[in-house]
């Protein structure tokens, strides 16, 4: 049941009753439960496929186009990328229908941060290098270890990377930093790229939702994704940012031992 309380007050604001509003919400939680069962199969069945297929377009773009006309050369290449765009769909779909249906089990330990920053920096600075982008990192203070599945998080890091990467303009900086807050660690990725309109700070962690205008590259799960990876932890994830002031992902996780 979802529940809610609300207080009537009469004039002088004392209390003269109270509503309480319940909810059976049983019915719902199963239709959630079966889409999330018909997306998880559908993905799984589509990722053999498409495997095969992704790899036969490679070979023949590796042996035979030589043998092609520029434009057939053209096509097998588009067909290349829209392979591999479908790839990384069908997996994300995989992966949020996992999490969402509770069926990824959470390995947790207690994890130094800079252990998980350490280990994307090392991840990143190739691509960082590449594309002239600074990328720094903080620890303020000494932080206890954070209670966590090391390979969630760092998934969580990395596509909080990658999207600055994407959208940071050439010479640009990209910085994490970590510090404590009551019980929580506050981890964030910063980066000085367009930033997000006010009205897509909370809908952009919705499947699907990509700012409009921009050029899209992704899926549009990715913040899905480590949106339920947080809540999995009992944190949260949000946006600070404004057009032309970069944008600032943070999220909380239970400080461990
Ligand atoms: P995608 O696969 O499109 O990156 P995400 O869920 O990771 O999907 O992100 C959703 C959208 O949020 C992106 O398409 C982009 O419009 C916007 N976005 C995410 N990160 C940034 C960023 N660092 N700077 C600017 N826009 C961003």
């Amino acid at each position: 049941y979802l529940f809610s309380v609300t207080a009537i007050r009469g004039k002088d604001s004392s209390l003269s009753g109270i509503v309480l509003l319940l909810r059976d919400v049983t019915r719902l939680k199963e239709v959630e439960k079966l889409k999330s069962e018909f997306v998880m199969a559908a993905s799984h069945e589509l990722r053999t496929p498409l495997t095969s297929l992704g790899m036969s377009v490679d070979l023949l773009l590796e042996h035979a186009a030589q043998d092609l006309s520029e434009n057939d050369r053209e096509l097998l290449q588009a067909a290349h990328e829209e392979v591999h765009r479908m790839k990384a769909l069908v997996n994300d779909l995989l992966d949020l229908s996992k999490i969402e249906g509770g069926r990824i089990e959470m390995e947790f330990e207690n994890v130094q941060t800079s252990t998980l920053f350490d280990h994307v920096l090392t991840l990143f600075k190739n691509q960082a290098d590449m594309k002239e982008v600074r990328l720094t990192s903080d620890i303020k203070g000494k932080l206890p270890k954070v209670r966590a599945d090391a390979n969630k998080i760092t998934w969580v890091l990395t596509n909080l990377i990658s999207n600055a990467l994407r959208y940071v303009k050439k010479g640009g900086h990209i910085h994490l930093a970590a510090v404590i807050i009551g019980q929580h660690i506050h981890l964030s990725v910063s980066d000085d790229g367009p930033g997000i309109p006010q009205e897509y700070h909370s809908r952009i962690f919705q499947k699907f939702i990509q700012v409009k205008g921009r050029e899209p590259g992704g899926t549009g799960l990715g913040l899905a994704i480590c949106k339920e990876i947080v809540r999995a932890h009992g944190g949260t994830i949000w946006v600070e940012s404004s057009p032309g002031r970069g944008s600032n992902f943070t999220f909380t996780l239970p400080s461990g031992q």
